[in-house]
């Protein structure tokens, strides 16, 4: 469970647009963030998402509305789970079970928030839960850069390397690795041998990163992926805090001759409805902030804005300056 509540009051004062661009679908709210709207058709086909979390949770309840907008505009979507989410339970959430269990339950519920969001396929890396702080950072970099090689990521979803208050070192482990394997990645000299085996350097053009604290430079509407959302942490049944809870509630209340009018009468209703009331208010409160339904938090880091090799300066200078040789 994130501990977002008090957190959250901080994000709006948190705001850095120092990469304003005027693009389709962005609107500039007051506060210099920019809104990402839903954008008709799909733009962005052809386009590759790779979505990286430490945990079959993250992306669930971090930005699986922003995961399932980007797909349905047309990227194709990849999910990494860095971790096996062996301690992946928390007291009084999900599912009880012993750490075997935790293996097995959350391996199954990752693939279907795979399945629910519309990614072509899913990769586990498989390390230890909350144990990555002992892991090569390298080794990592490397295994990601590889998944970026082999699936052509244009766009990155992940944890934010750079944010605040992060206690769980999974996140930041697997967050910090992706930004390096985003840059490394589009270069010529680092793993060469994967060239040899048939992959090409590719340069990771932009990035979504969420995080307890965020630094939002991006708001993105998720109205319309609501209720893919809910599937999402509802998949999450192994660890909560969605899952089944809604459906348990109602059982509990049932054996007291209760019920609530809120868990209707079915207990996929009731998993669903618990969720959209008790676990979306952030994204509600954002979504009010700027006047939609439910929204999302980003730090988005632009194309061009990191990692990039050439000064982009360097060629609107020759363009503008070149002259015919004498
Ligand atoms: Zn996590």
């Amino acid at each position: 469970m994130l501990r977002r509540d008090f957190l959250y009051s901080l994000m709006a004062g948190s705001v850095w647009a120092r990469f304003a661009q005027a693009q389709p679908g962005w609107a500039q709210a007051a506060s210099g963030v920019f809104l990402e709207r839903p954008l008709a058709g799909q733009p962005h086909q052809g386009k590759v998402l790779l979505a990286i979390q430490a945990h079959s949770d993250d992306i669930a309840l971090e930005s699986s509305g922003t995961v399932a907008k980007l797909i349905e505009e047309g990227y194709t979507g990849y999910l990494v789970r860095a971790t096996n989410d062996d301690m992946g339970d928390a007291p009084g959430l999900g599912t009880p079970g012993t750490i075997g269990d935790n293996v097995l339950g959350n391996e199954r519920d990752n693939a279907e928030v795979a399945r629910v969001l519309g990614c072509r396929k899913h990769f586990d890396l498989d390390y230890s839960n909350h144990r990555m702080a002992d892991v090569s950072l390298n080794e990592v970099i490397s295994r990601l850069i590889f998944i970026i090689r082999l699936v052509k990521a244009d766009t990155v979803v992940c944890w934010d390397p750079w944010a605040h208050d992060e206690e769980n070192p999974d996140h930041y482990t697997v967050a910090k690795a992706t930004e390096a394997a985003c840059w490394m990645a589009g270069r010529d000299h680092d793993y060469p041998e994967q060239f040899a085996a048939g992959l090409a350097p590719k340069e990771v053009l932009d990035k979504y990163y969420f995080a307890r604290r965020p630094e939002i430079t991006r708001v993105v509407d998720i109205s319309k992926q609501i209720d893919k959302k809910i599937e999402a942490i509802r998949a999450n049944q192994a660890k909560g805090p969605g899952g089944h809870y809604g459906s348990h509630l109602r059982a509990e209340l049932a054996k007291r001759h209760q019920s609530l009018p809120l868990l209707g009468d079915d207990d996929a209703t009731a998993d669903r409805n618990y969720i959209k009331e008790f676990l979306l208010g952030h994204e509600r409160e954002l979504g009010r902030q700027y006047g939609v339904e439910y929204a999302e938090a980003f730090h988005y880091i632009p194309p061009g804005a990191a990692g990039a090799d050439l000064d982009p300066r360097i060629q609107k200078y020759v363009k503008e300056h070149a002259m015919p040789a004498k």
